[in-house]
């Protein structure tokens, strides 16, 4: 799979996909990641790539004019149309289940913002989607495209290890995670769960699966509408809901 960044700070984004998995997986052939300075393709004899807005008002509006040539050569190079993104806090709110559709693509071109944002024609004329990395204002789109490489990249075949799969992940599989241990056993009175411990396969399994619902009650409880969950599932979360009554009645007895 490709991915091209196209940005006005490659650096940025080339120092953290050629690190760790991402950088292994582009040694190893599996995915390809091309990062394009905007710039590059201004034709402005001090390679600007932004100008005051029309309506006035505070901040550059990048142009339209670098950013398609900038798209044109990179299809031109790429021998194939891509997928464009823009990144904006005006987009849909990234998630798993959209990382998972884009693994059908099989070619990404990011388009990162700054400044006041781009000429609303880039969107026009180029953008197929606008994808926000959450209700907040970063500076740049650089951090929201590397959010999408990255978890759009580590689900391509062959860049994970089986060791490292993704398919048991928190929200992958509707549930948060169970909690992960690892040595020593015991650090400052806190002790590995015992079961951890007993290379009793079924039991490890079973833990794994009430701690994962555990999590999901008590740190998302939202994801339970959605989740697939059988009648056993439901018989332990009724039992967990029991538990949590019952921590908080005896708390509230304490106090008084
Ligand atoms: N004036 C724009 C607005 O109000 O919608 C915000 C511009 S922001 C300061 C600069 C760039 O950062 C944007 O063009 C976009 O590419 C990126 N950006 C900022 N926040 C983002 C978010 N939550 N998700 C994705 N991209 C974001």
């Amino acid at each position: 799979m490709r991915f091209d960044i196209l940005t006005l700070f490659p650096d940025m984004c080339r120092a953290v996909v050629d690190e760790s998995i991402l950088g292994r997986a582009q040694a190893a052939g599996t995915i390809e990641i091309h990062t394009h300075n905007i710039r590059d393709y201004s034709l402005d004899r001090h390679r600007r790539v932004d100008d005051y807005p029309y309506s006035g008002g505070p901040g550059m509006v990048m142009q339209v004019d670098p950013v398609r040539r900038a798209v044109d050569a990179v299809r031109a190079e790429a021998g194939s149309r891509g997928h464009v993104i823009y990144l904006s806090p005006k987009g849909r709110r990234f998630t798993q289940q959209r990382a998972r559709e884009l693994l059908g693509c099989e070619h990404l071109i990011l388009l990162c913002g700054h400044y006041e944002g781009i000429d609303e024609r880039i969107l026009e004329l180029l953008v197929d989607e606008e994808i926000s990395a959450g209700d907040y204002v970063l500076t740049g789109g650089e951090l929201p495209a590397l959010m999408v490489v990255d978890a759009v990249a580590r689900m391509v075949p062959g860049v994970l290890s089986e060791r490292e799969s993704f398919e048991n992940e928190s929200i992958y599989t509707g549930l948060l995670e169970y909690p992960q241990y690892t040595r020593p056993p015991e650090y400052e009175g806190l002790a590995v769960p015992e079961v951890l411990l007993s290379g009793h396969h079924k039991n490890i399994e079973q833990w794994k699966r009430r701690e994962s619902l555990r999590q999901t009650l008590c740190k998302r409880p939202d994801l339970l509408e959605q989740a697939q969950l059988t009648q056993r599932d439901r018989e332990v979360l009724e039992e967990l809901i029991r538990e949590q009554r019952e921590d908080f009645d005896n708390s509230e007895k304490k106090q008084v």
